[in-house]
């Protein structure tokens, strides 16, 4: 199980509100039967390394990041050997143990080295990404990029202290919980810092009908539904946005109490639907063809199995 998926196991979060949106059945699939796993795009990766350089850049980098040339999956076949890891483990020790024992013509040997001095590298290469997020060079270059405009922008400020502040509470038999980039209980705000491809990007639709500022506008709605009701404060919100283009711009948006509580109500609408759904147990299909197209659930859930026609 992933860590999102371990540190939210029984919590509706604001990405599994998200999930259920764009299709009750999608939810169903990546967290009750754990079918279809926890997407870790690119930006997903950049964004929650962003959110962590910030805190503590270089001893975050060491400790948690690898920067590589390009990705590693221990799980999948390496191309260039067309095994994975663990079939490479094993070869490594027959390849050893013919080398001791020194059967065999030397040209024959010589080839073995060579592939063991491969194989070598290969398992060096497993060992030193395993249990660490990998980065691609682009990706670091882009890191540094953004840290720099973020520091640079004059109206974003930011307390390291206040970070990544966990709100959990019981709403109507349900567990909900929300994590802040930020929470100052006495400026009464609290703040999202994101990171996108471009501001333009910001106001485009995306197939569930949203843009992501609407959505992140949303996020911070529910985030201030959960400290209501968790410290009885009622919070305006704010967003601070970094682009990953070069150079990277920025970008700050603040949202007041009315205009957050505004959004209330269809927090609630989804909140309620997605409870009421989870007790019953049964979850509906997406109507729209695009959607299942896009979905990470093509080809597994049963509404939309098939990917190709079948010749008769
Ligand atoms: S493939 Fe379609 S019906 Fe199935 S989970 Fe995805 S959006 Fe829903």
């Amino acid at each position: 199980m992933n860590n999102y998926l371990k540190i939210n196991e029984g919590f509706i979060t604001n990405s599994k509100m998200n999930s259920f949106k764009f299709c009750p059945t999608l939810f169903d699939l990546k967290y009750n039967q754990k079918i279809v796993p926890e997407s870790r795009s690119d930006a997903l990766i950049f964004g929650s390394a962003f959110d962590q350089f910030i805190q503590d850049d270089e001893k975050i980098m060491n400790e948690k990041y690898n920067v590589v040339k390009i990705r590693f999956d221990p799980k999948k076949k390496i191309k260039k050997i067309g095994s994975t890891m663990s079939e490479i483990e094993q070869e490594i020790r027959e390849i050893e143990k013919i080398k001791k024992s020194k059967k065999g013509d030397i040209k024959k040997i010589e080839t073995r080295n060579l592939k063991l001095q491969k194989l070598k590298e290969e398992k060096i290469m497993y060992q030193k990404n395993t249990g660490k997020e990998q980065l691609t060079e682009t990706q670091a270059d882009k890191l540094v990029n953004c840290l720099n405009e973020f520091h640079r922008q004059p109206l974003f400020d930011f307390d390291s202290k206040q970070t990544q502040i966990s709100v959990e509470i019981n709403y109507k038999g349900h567990k909900l919980k929300g994590t802040m980039d930020e929470f100052y209980p006495d400026r009464q705000l609290i703040s999202d810092i994101k990171t996108a491809a471009s501001i333009e990007g910001l106001d485009r639709k995306w197939i569930d009908g949203y843009t992501a500022l609407e959505k992140y506008k949303n996020q911070l709605s529910f985030y201030q539904f959960l400290v209501e009701i968790k410290f009885d404060i009622l919070c305006g919100g704010r967003l601070q946005v970094v682009t990953k283009e070069d150079p990277a711009r920025s970008s700050f948006y603040m949202a007041d109490k009315m205009s957050l509580l505004d959004n209330r109500q269809n927090i609630l609408n989804t909140l309620e639907n997605m409870m009421s759904t989870i007790e019953l147990g049964i979850y509906s299909s997406s109507d729209n063809r695009e959607k299942c197209l896009k979905c990470p659930a093509y080809g597994v859930c049963d509404y939309a199995k098939q990917k190709e026609y079948i010749l008769i």
